[in-house]
């Protein structure tokens, strides 16, 4: 690999599944924009059937690394990627903000001193773009050797305007996103351990979509959003976003759950408070057994139809 090569920036995607993560993807599109090139190097840790769909999107010219790692223990990651891909000194990594991602970033930052930047939104080859100040603005960098970018492809979870409601973020919308999310509300709502009304998603919310159907929820409620480990895991919030009792604490007035179990873990860093309202298919869960209103319904089609009602109401005005 000559000099030029170490430059380029490089791509890294740890699949654990049949899928990759959606943050996964906004690395790849976002490195897709370089006009000088770029790298892949997926590392197989489970199915890989995502990789037929993701070789359809990018350039046929894209050289891409393909490894089977099947022994990817939880530490360690570092030297098995730095044992494939060879010297990293020089690099440039974009990777999604799945557990593995962040894992290999810290370890990445403490072996070569390289700088991590989360909540990376947008890249151009030169500069990136990262969301800033608990996540409410957004601030370009110049590109430094070596560092590595966390993408996520929602680093204003809680600020997405109305219009952008029910989209999926895919790697062809991604564009759109970025004018939809470059005028966050002013009334950004509080920090989770201080907010009076929290919207907490878990994994019954099975698809993207209605997870940002959600954050949009959240939004035009002014409840602030948490998540489950669940969803931090599928990397589809950030770990910030977490309640529980490897996350935040919370003490809401009222607290607002959509395919939220109720697992020990989760309700032990949150302080019950009288207004709980939870949407879940299982009247037997300790969820509901805690809530004020119990909503046994589909937590997507619960929150199509909330959206639905508020703008119908909003039309009224
Ligand atoms: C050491 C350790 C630390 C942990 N720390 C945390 C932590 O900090 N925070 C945390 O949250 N977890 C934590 N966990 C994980 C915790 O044990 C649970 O696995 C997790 O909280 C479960 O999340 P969940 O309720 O969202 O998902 P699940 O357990 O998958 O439950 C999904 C719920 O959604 C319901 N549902 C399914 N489909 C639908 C639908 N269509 N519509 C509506 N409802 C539906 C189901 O009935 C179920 O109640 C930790 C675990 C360990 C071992």
């Amino acid at each position: 690999m000559n000099h030029d090569e170490h430059h380029l920036p490089l791509v890294i995607i740890f699949s654990r599944s049949n899928e990759i993560s959606s943050s996964a993807r906004s690395a790849v599109y976002q490195a897709s924009k370089d006009p000088n090139g770029w790298r892949l190097a997926i590392f197989h840790l489970g199915g890989r059937s995502f990789e037929e769909p993701l070789r359809a999107q990018i350039p046929p010219s894209t050289h891409i690394d393909i490894f089977a790692e099947e022994t990817f223990g939880t530490k360690g990651a570092y030297k098995t990627v730095a044992k494939a891909l060879g010297d990293l000194e020089e690099s440039f990594l974009l990777m999604g903000c799945d557990s593995d991602s962040q894992r290999f970033a810290v370890e990445f930052s403490s072996q070569l001193g390289g700088k991590i930047l989360t909540n990376a939104y947008t890249f151009d080859g030169t500069s990136i773009v990262v969301a800033k100040g608990n996540r409410s603005r957004m601030e370009a960098q110049a590109i430094e050797y070596p560092s590595v970018a966390i993408f996520n492809p929602s680093p204003i979870a809680t600020s997405r305007t109305y219009s952008s409601a029910g989209k999926q973020l895919a790697y062809e919308s991604a564009e759109e996103e970025v004018i939809a999310i470059a005028s966050p509300k002013s009334d950004a709502p509080a920090e989770l351990s201080d907010a009076p009304f929290v919207l907490c998603a878990g994994g019954g919310v099975s698809d993207l979509a209605t997870w940002n159907e959600l954050t949009d929820l959240a939004g035009l409620l002014g409840a602030t959003l948490g998540a489950t480990r669940v969803l931090t895991d599928r990397g589809w919030a950030p770990n910030e976003l977490q309640i529980g009792a490897t996350g935040q604490g919370i003490s809401p007035k009222v607290y607002f759950t959509f395919g939220v179990s109720g697992a020990t873990q989760h309700l032990s860093n949150v302080e019950i408070p009288d207004k709980v309202i939870s949407v879940n298919t299982d009247p037997a869960c300790p969820m509901i057994a805690v809530s004020s209103l119990a909503v046994i319904s589909d937590a997507a089609s619960v929150a199509v139809e909330l959206l639905r009602l508020i703008k119908e109401d909003d039309n009224a005005k």
